[in-house]
């Protein structure tokens, strides 16, 4: 009796995984988000205890990636790594990265009936803020990777104080305690998270005295320790990003285990010399900005722990070091196209940074803002960015995007008189390209939502694979 319901259950089990990777491989095909979402919610809401089927399969092999910004960017990076290594890697690529994004990323390490198949693979998951400590309770990492902490989609998810709360009390259980942290020491806000974890801990950061920010007016999001009182930087990178100890008590910045020195950044890409306890190298990338400097930090530390050396590192970066990063290139009219994900003040303020860094030209900008769930709701934070370092520098702009009229105020009260308010994206890029010169470069800084429209709008007229083909090399 009881093992004829078992049989039964595994049939219909079966039977749900594989009509969800039929349903995935269909909307691939079709060239649909990636069929990313749509499956795994499916799997999700039939079978859910399909977690407890990934923490079984993948014991040991799961890396997860979370904080507020540089997620994707360091999970590429980890993938792209791997891949030249020629490990196998299961991830959610396209950044869906909510519980169904990942047991939909778990479908591919099943053949088409189900079974597993994925034995000698890794998993890399980037997971949203919200839900790490769900996730990670139920798939057991072996390694969980955090960013830093940003006010970000307020309306979602309360206070940052709220997803720091539940990160602690998750992460200080015991059944963490044969799992790695690898976590920003330059941020404040992570530093009670990895002094409560049970299991390994290791520091990863940047010592670069020059880099620090020069622009007081930024604001700093929270400058208050855990007893109450006033966190002071020595120096601050960006935002509350730096070296940091508390004006009263001994809760202080660790020194980091993996850090990177002697900064250089330009338009160009960033160079960083990583330092590590067994070694010292000289790395180049073409992604931009300070933020990227800590993304590939993060992974890099990662892959340090996991016992790769720096040579190795190397070999599999150099392999292939131009699809690294965030953002992507794409040719159209013989402008050069660069896309950028936007989401909140500190992440704008750094590609804010990297736009205007050594910029003689003025910039070619297309901003869309979009306030769909994925996005947030509440689209105040641009007054908190700094778009007034950005309007010295501007030479054409379009604004777009559902909140076109919010960007349009948020623009002009920054001195910026002369642009352009275009409804769709069509107009828009139209309107960008016949503003700017041949040959040159356009910006474009776009919401979640906007850039997922940008990218297949931009991948159909540009003639260019839509990006989870090119990482899936479907
Ligand atoms: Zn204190």
């Amino acid at each position: 009796m009881v093992s004829a319901i078992i049989e039964k259950t595994m049939i219909i089990k079966y039977f749900i995984l594989f009509l969800a990777k039929q349903i995935k491989r269909f909307l691939q095909l079709l060239n649909l988000s990636g069929g990313t979402a749509f499956p795994g919610l499916l799997v999700e809401k039939m079978y859910p205890q399909i977690l407890d089927d990934i923490a079984m399969n993948f014991s040991k092999k799961i890396i997860l990636i979370s904080g507020t910004n540089g997620k994707t960017s360091t999970t590429n990076t980890l993938v792209n790594i791997f891949e030249n290594s020629e490990i196998s890697v299961i991830s959610n690529y396209s950044g869906s990265n909510l519980k169904r994004g990942v047991i939909s990323a778990y479908l591919d390490s099943l053949n088409n009936f189900g079974q597993f198949i994925g034995q000698n693979s890794v998993m890399v998951l980037e997971i949203d803020e919200g839900v790490l400590p769900q996730i990670s309770e139920k798939i057991k990492p072996d390694t969980i990777i955090l960013l830093n902490l940003f006010r970000d989609q307020l309306d979602r998810y309360g206070e940052i104080e709220n997803i720091r709360n539940t990160w602690i009390n998750t992460l200080a259980k015991d059944m963490f305690i044969n799992s790695k942290l690898i976590v920003n020491a330059d941020d404040f806000l992570l530093s009670d998270i990895a002094d409560s974890f049970q299991g390994e801990v290791l520091h990863f950061g940047i010592d670069d005295q020059l880099l620090s920010e020069k622009k007081e007016n930024r604001i700093t999001e929270v400058s208050y320790c855990y007893c109450g009182n006033k966190i002071i930087h020595s120096v601050r990178y960006y935002d509350h990003i730096g070296k940091w100890q508390c004006s009263v008590c001994e809760n202080k910045r660790k020194t980091p285990d993996v850090l990177a020195t002697n900064i250089s950044l330009s338009n160009n890409g960033i160079k960083f010399n990583l330092i590590s306890n067994k070694d010292s190298r000289f790395f180049v990338a073409s992604s931009l900005g300070l933020f990227s400097v800590y993304n590939t930090v993060a992974a890099f530390a990662a892959l340090i722990k996991l016992g790769l050396d720096t040579e190795q590192i190397s070999q599999a970066f150099d392999a292939n070091h131009q699809i690294f990063g965030r953002q992507e290139i794409f040719d159209i009219n013989d402008r050069k196209i660069n896309l950028f994900l936007v989401k909140n003040p500190a992440g704008l303020n750094q590609v804010i940074d990297s736009l205007i860094h050594e910029q003689h030209q003025k910039i070619n900008l297309l901003f869309a803002l979009n306030s769909r769930i994925e996005d947030g709701k509440d689209v105040s934070w641009i007054y908190d960015a700094d778009f007034e370092s950005l309007a010295l520098n501007i030479g054409n702009l379009v604004v777009s995007g559902e909140r076109r009229h919010d960007l349009a105020l948020r623009f002009t009260i920054a001195g910026v008189n002369n642009f352009d308010i275009q409804e769709n994206i069509k107009k828009s890029l139209s309107s960008i390209i016949s503003k700017s010169e041949q040959g040159s470069n356009i910006y474009l800084l776009l919401t979640y939502s906007a850039m997922m429209d940008y990218r297949k709008y931009i991948a159909k007229i540009s003639g260019s694979k839509p990006f989870w083909h090119k990482l899936t090399n479907e």
